[in-house]
């Protein structure tokens, strides 16, 4: 492994002999019992005050690539603040302890983002924790692969639309009350937006919709000096992909389709969306910033 993220290395050789085995995990799946574990940075993110004195919100911080962003947002000097589902404790407590360890206030927010209720008082409990909030990560995202659409039920299709764009919606409503100028917001979205697969027909639809919401906020956001962005990732060795993300046995060999030949990590997401909270990228808004391997996007 990388001793750190500015290291300069064969991106085609790092990370590629990880071991992507079938499995499966049942409910929104957990960091801790993925096989082989990722890398959200944990040994290898240093940061260097990109972010100093700012306040995040990451949803789906927890695991996968929402805890890539969190150890990185509080090692770059952020406070940052995390919301998972109940079942994620175990998760959530080590990315609690990593957001302490680097020195950074750490506010725990479980529950379900599918209510709308819920998403504002996530946003209030947020501002409460962190002292105000100007840093918004949508995040937190549902996938399940349906191979018939007689077979993708009215539930599925509902609750992938509450997590992935709804949530987005109320999160980011509530949370306009409180950013400030200077603020900025971080939709993930997907390489699904542009380039759908046939059994993911929900999801991305949902992750083009997390698109045009980018560029259409982002240009209303402008003038108050609020930016709006999104990453879009593409096959990232998260839990989101062992719980039902993908078909069970097409695991072995998830990634291998891209231009460099293997799936991607947490912890390659992460210099993304600190970009993206930056005053570096001051003159960035509507964009949707690709990391996904070399898959060309339109
Ligand atoms: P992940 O499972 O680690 O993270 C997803 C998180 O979403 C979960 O940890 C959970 O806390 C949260 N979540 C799901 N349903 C929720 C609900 N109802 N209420 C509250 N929280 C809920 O997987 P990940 O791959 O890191 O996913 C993060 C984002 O990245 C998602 O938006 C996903 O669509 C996107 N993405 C992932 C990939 C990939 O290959 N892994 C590719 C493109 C985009
Ligand atoms: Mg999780």
């Amino acid at each position: 492994m990388s001793s750190d993220q500015y290291i300069f290395e064969d991106p085609s050789k790092k990370y590629a002999d990880i071991d992507t085995t079938a499995q499966y995990q049942k409910g929104p799946g957990l960091d801790a019992d993925l096989n082989e574990t990722a890398d959200r940075g944990e040994n290898s993110y240093r940061g260097t005050g990109r972010l100093e004195g700012r306040k995040a919100l990451v949803t789906g911080g927890d695991s996968g690539i929402g805890a890539a962003v969190a150890i990185a947002y509080a090692r770059e000097g952020a406070d940052v603040a995390i919301s998972y589902l109940p079942e994620e404790e175990e998760d959530a407590r080590k990315i609690v302890a990593l957001i302490e360890k680097a020195g950074r206030t750490a506010v725990a927010l479980p529950g379900d983002l599918t209510d709308a209720a819920f998403c504002r008082e996530t946003i209030t409990k947020a501002v409460e924790g962190l002292g105000g909030l100007d840093i918004l990560v949508n995040n937190a995202g549902k996938q399940q692969h349906v191979e018939d659409l007689s077979e993708l039920s009215d539930e599925q299709f509902d609750e992938t639309f509450k997590t992935n764009v709804y949530a987005m919606f109320w999160l980011t409503k509530a949370a306009l009350a409180h950013l400030k100028p200077g603020s900025t917001i971080i939709n993930t979205t997907s390489i699904q937006a542009y380039s759908p697969s046939e059994n993911l027909v929900d999801y991305a639809s949902t992750k083009a919709t997390i698109n045009a919401f980018t560029k259409a906020l982002g240009q209303q956001l402008a003038p108050k000096g609020i930016r709006v962005n999104a990453v879009a990732p593409g096959p990232i060795w998260t839990p989101l992909q062992t719980a039902g993300g993908q078909p069970t046995e097409e695991l072995p060999e998830f990634g291998e389709q891209t231009p460099l030949g293997r799936a991607g990590q947490p912890a390659e997401l992460a210099p993304a969306y600190v970009f993206l909270a930056s005053g570096e990228s001051s003159y960035v808004i509507g964009e949707t910033l690709n990391v996904n391997g070399g898959m060309p996007t339109p």
